[in-house]
């Protein structure tokens, strides 16, 4: 079994470096949850997770020193993280128990085996652990099996009760790889929603979630499964909207195109699509500034779409444009195919630039030097005139809005 060489670089070049600790120090480590299963399934893995039953601090500040990394500490989960230029993001765990007290709330942490480690954890896909030094898996819950089968399965029938969020998680990892809910689980999943098991959980940690969601490639599937199976109701009340997923994907085309745009707002924004207050942000962490865009976009579109119908030129056009963020902008697109040309013009027309300064034009500093220099980028850009026409054309603009000021 040589899965192992089939990481990629930077991975291999951790778990080498972690094996020759081991070898060295009698220590027994193993690879486990997240990048296990993506070795056995084939796909890339990103993070370096790493169990042991003892020694975990030993190896933690071996490691760091071998790759010449720092260690931080983080004692309630008994974890160690190593960072190094060039590596991924490396934990180290000890072996761990854990025991839900209060469902929803975060469970109770203790030393236990690697069993236990195995066990605890929230799909039997992610319970699989592989032996660093001796390349063997232990697969205490089938997992194998289940990735062969293509099936996300949770260990117990209180799984989704004891830890909500593991809903979430699901979905996320059946869309992402492909797979299907497991009957039993789906069931054990839909009653968990239903009888509103997430509403033991802290909206901070929802949201979180939420935000995982939003950061998947494949985001608008997982959202509008979320959507669908009433997951978000939590945060958001029940609400319908068949139009999301499309709405989605239209504007996910165009995030990828300009990662400018703030897709968590723009997300939200469809979400909440109908209507929005600032309750259903709380525990977003949201700024200010960022949830007023999210409102823009779940309430204002009907009067925005109302507004351009009755724009007679494309100056009236670019001022309603101004008015609001580029990501209202973003889904006008994706709603009206007509009006994208002219949203695309704009967004071309915001980037670009003239050489000319306030100081260039020769005429007393005030407010209308700023509309002046305003008013000649956008007659350059529109080929009213000609680029080495810019600075005359400024001064003459500069000059009859400075009369204009005298006058009023
Ligand atoms: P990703 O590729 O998204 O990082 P991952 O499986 O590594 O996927 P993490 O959130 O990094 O996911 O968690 C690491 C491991 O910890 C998981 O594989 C799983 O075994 C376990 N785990 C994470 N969250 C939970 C949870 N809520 N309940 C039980 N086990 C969990
Ligand atoms: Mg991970």
């Amino acid at each position: 079994m040589t899965r192992l060489s089939e990481l990629s670089t930077p991975q291999r070049r951790a778990v080498e470096a972690i094996r020759e600790i081991a070898a060295e120090k009698n220590l027994r480590p193993y690879l486990v949850g997240g990048p296990v299963r993506d070795l056995l399934h084939g796909s890339r893995t990103i993070d370096v997770d790493v169990t042991l039953e003892e020694g975990a601090p030993e190896l933690a500040r071996a490691l760091a020193k071998r790759i010449e990394g720092r260690v931080r500490s983080f004692p309630q989960f008994l974890t160690y993280k190593v960072t190094a230029e060039g590596f991924p993001e490396i934990d180290i765990t000890t072996a761990r128990k854990e025991r839900y007290r209060v469902p929803g709330a975060l469970p109770i942490v203790s030393e236990g085996s690697l069993k236990d480690d195995l066990i605890r954890r929230d799909f039997s896909v992610n319970a699989i652990a592989l032996g660093l030094l001796d390349e063997k898996t232990h697969d205490p819950t089938n997992g194998e099996q289940d990735i062969r089968d293509r099936l996300i399965r949770v260990l117990h029938d209180q799984s989704f009760r004891d830890d909500p969020t593991r809903i979430f998680r699901a979905v996320r990892l059946a869309t992402r790889l492909g797979f299907t809910i497991e009957p039993h689980t789906a069931s054990l999943m839909k009653e968990a929603i239903e009888s509103r098991a997430l509403e033991t959980v802290s909206r901070e940690r929802i949201w979180r979630e939420v935000f995982l969601a939003m950061d998947e490639h494949e985001a608008p599937a997982v959202l509008a499964a979320l959507h669908e199976q009433c997951a978000l109701d939590v945060l958001f009340g029940c609400r319908h909207n068949p139009e999301l997923r499309a709405q989605l994907d239209g504007v996910r085309a165009r995030i990828e195109k300009d990662p400018s745009l703030d897709r968590y707002v723009i997300y939200t924004g469809l979400l909440l699509r109908g209507d929005a207050s600032p309750v259903d942000f709380e525990g977003s962490g949201f700024s200010q500034k960022r949830a007023r865009a999210v409102v823009e976009i779940a309430n204002e579109l009907p009067r925005f779409h109302e507004a351009l119908e009755h724009v007679k030129n494309e100056r009236q056009r670019f001022r309603l444009y101004r008015g609001v963020s580029p990501e209202m902008l973003t889904v006008v697109a994706v709603e009206r195919p007509d009006e994208r040309p002219r949203i695309d013009r704009w967004r071309e027309y915001k980037q670009f630039t003239i050489q000319l300064r306030g100081n260039d034009l020769e005429v007393p500093t005030g407010p209308h030097i700023a509309k002046a220099l305003e008013r000649t980028r956008e007659a350059v850009f529109n080929g009213e005139i000609e680029p080495d026409q810019a600075r005359t054309y400024a001064r003459e603009m500069a000059k009859k809005y400075l009369a204009r000021e005298e006058k009023a």
